[in-house]
């Protein structure tokens, strides 16, 4: 979405951004859940610095819904949410794009060798960022039939990172939707980023852009915070197996 396409300056969407961060830290902090630390507490990130992937950029835009929404713009959305509100918290935290943009080199000229190449560069990103969590995130989508809805978490690797997606995808559910029956689930080798990258790692589908009523709450500033809150909540209250 353009920012002047809304009249709104970046100062007044970042006021915004900031206003609804306190709110939602306030929902959170008021919960009575016990596992999340409030922000004078200790960060239980055990030493990880979050690396946050917005999906796609620039020219490819990833999903798109019957209303035109285009996946990479929400993505950032959230990307940027997750960010802040971590920070709130002290913990370290990498965006691998803050704008709309791929991240592929300056010689791949198709869109194929762009999107290659931005890949590419993703997993060398994550790779160079010592004990790296990824936090991959993407809208989903379903050819074919509107009524598919819902959040949902994957991972590749059964060790690093099951325990992590099996987790968020409760807090997102407790949080989000109470009747979201999906469960985190593994990607086995089909998502070229988090087949390549070796520390811990979930790729969160945050909802189905071809759900019309999903995709006009995904477009809101007040549910990528949410969402936004409880992923954080997810991470910040995460406890890894121990190692063996
Ligand atoms: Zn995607």
């Amino acid at each position: 979405m353009k920012i002047e396409e809304n009249g709104m300056c970046r100062w007044g969407r970042r006021a915004t951004i900031v206003v609804l961060l306190v709110i939602a830290t306030i929902h959170f902090l008021r919960r009575p859940a016990p596992n999340v630390p409030t922000l004078a507490g200790q960060t239980q990130l055990h030493g990880f610095t979050v690396v946050i992937d917005a999906g796609h950029g620039g020219e490819d835009g990833g999903a798109v819904s019957p209303s035109g929404t285009v996946e990479s713009g929400i993505n950032l959305e959230i990307a940027l949410r997750l960010d802040a509100i971590l920070g709130l918290y002290g913990a370290d935290t990498v965006l691998l794009r803050t704008e709309d943009i791929s991240l592929h080199d300056p010689d791949a000229q198709t869109l194929r060798e762009k999107k290659a190449s931005d890949l590419h560069n993703r997993v060398e990103m994550v790779e160079s960022i010592p004990n790296a969590l990824l936090v991959s995130i993407h809208q989903n989508t379903y050819t074919g039939s509107r009524r598919y809805h819902g959040a949902q978490v994957f991972y590749e690797d059964e060790v690093s990172s099951r325990q992590l997606a099996e987790h968020a995808q409760e807090i997102l559910r407790q949080s989000l939707d109470p009747a979201n029956t999906r469960q985190a689930a593994k990607l086995s080798g089909t998502v070229y980023l988090m087949e390549h990258i070796t520390c811990p790692a979930i790729l969160v589908e945050c909802g189905f852009l071809s759900n019309p009523e999903e995709d006009a709450l995904l477009r809101t500033a007040a549910y990528q915070t949410k969402l936004a809150a409880a992923l954080a909540s997810a991470l910040l209250s995460h406890v890894p197996m121990a190692e063996e």
